[in-house]
């Protein structure tokens, strides 16, 4: 038996990605010697492959893998498999669920909540035009953080942020308990949840419910003059309803590590705008040698046939 990694949708891409998969098959290997890794495209016994990892693979490629009894996503995301139109069917789908991911993502968040709310926008503007504009910082506790997604990561996240002193609520699809936040759930709450909320954190799966979610109606509920970080998918945002929502000032600026298209295009809008702040998707990484140690708990599951880590729910799609 052994572990396939695809990661690139063409040979060309496959190419670019080969230091990823590189890190991967040596954190797997170093760990355990016995397990033997091919990569895409050079998968010379594809019969022998039982747990394929993937990322932004090429669809249609699992299915030449006749032995395959797991799928991983090298990511907490899963889109990329759920939009794999000849996914094979049951086969289970499993995802990284690291502490390191956590922690990378919840660094993440908590600093570019504060850059807000400590107005270093308004600090870094007045710096180049040499103006001492005095402004206070927003308080704490009436600049209120919304966190779209309390999953994993953005369970993290909001707990961190409460810590802090922050006034903290969650949206997300059935209702948490949780004594650190206010939450709120399903479509039915989220008008409310938004009319809350001065600082809105995207931190859902890409999923068809999700899709588009960060649009115009969406920013209209929110209060004048917020802030919208997306951590989640390119595809929660519509792209121009922002550009449409800084231009009135319904939302004063924006911070954004996921795109529609990554990289994102030289001649894209959001470059030049000066309430955007970019990141590269890099909120949070996954780490080889973190993530080798649960996909190698996982291989050994399934020569056991005991259940899997860490399962999607392919019906929900997360
Ligand atoms: P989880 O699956 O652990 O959590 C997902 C959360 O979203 C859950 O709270 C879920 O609700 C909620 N949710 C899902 N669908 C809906 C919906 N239709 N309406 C309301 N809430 C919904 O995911 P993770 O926290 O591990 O990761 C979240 C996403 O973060 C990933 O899918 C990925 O897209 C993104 N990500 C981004 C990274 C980056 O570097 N920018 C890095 C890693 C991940 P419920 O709890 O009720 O099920």
């Amino acid at each position: 038996m052994s572990i396939a990694i695809l990661c690139g949708k063409d040979t060309e891409q496959a190419h670019h990605y080969q230091p990823y998969a590189k890190s991967f098959s040596t954190a797997i290997t170093n760990a355990d010697p016995m397990i033997s890794v091919q990569t895409w495209p050079d998968i010379t016994h594809p019969n022998d492959v039982e747990m394929a990892l993937v990322w932004d693979y090429a669809a249609g490629e699992l299915n030449k893998l006749h032995q395959l009894k797991c799928i991983v996503s090298l990511g907490a995301g899963v889109d990329h498999i759920m939009s794999d139109d000849s996914l094979p069917t049951n086969i289970p789908v499993v995802r990284i669920v690291d502490k390191y991911m956590v922690q990378d993502i919840t660094q993440y968040v908590v600093a570019t909540t504060l850059h807000y709310i400590k107005r270093f926008d308004h600090w870094d503007k007045c710096a180049t035009q040499g103006e001492w504009a005095k402004q206070p910082p927003f308080k704490l506790d009436n600049i209120k953080v919304g966190i779209m997604g309390l999953g994993n990561l953005g369970g993290a996240a909001a707990k961190a942020l409460s810590q802090l002193g922050i006034t903290v609520s969650g949206w997300s699809r059935k209702k948490k308990n949780l004594s650190f936040i206010q939450s709120f759930s399903g479509k039915g709450e989220l008008e409310l949840f938004l009319s809350q909320t001065d600082i809105l954190v995207c931190m859902l799966p890409l999923t068809p419910s999700t899709e588009n979610i960060l649009n115009h109606e969406t920013f209209s509920q929110l209060p004048f003059g917020s802030y919208v970080i997306n951590l989640g998918r390119g595809n929660h945002l519509v792209d121009n309803d922002l550009l449409g929502a800084l231009e009135t000032g319904q939302i004063a600026g924006a911070t954004l590590d996921v795109f529609r298209q990554e990289p994102l295009p030289k001649n894209h809008p959001f470059w030049q705008h000066p309430n955007i702040r970019i990141t590269p998707h890099i909120a949070s990484v996954t780490n080889p040698k973190t993530a080798a140690k649960q996909i190698i708990e996982n291989y050994h599951r399934l020569q056991l046939g005991k259940r899997l880590l860490h399962e999607v729910d392919i019906k929900a799609g997360y």
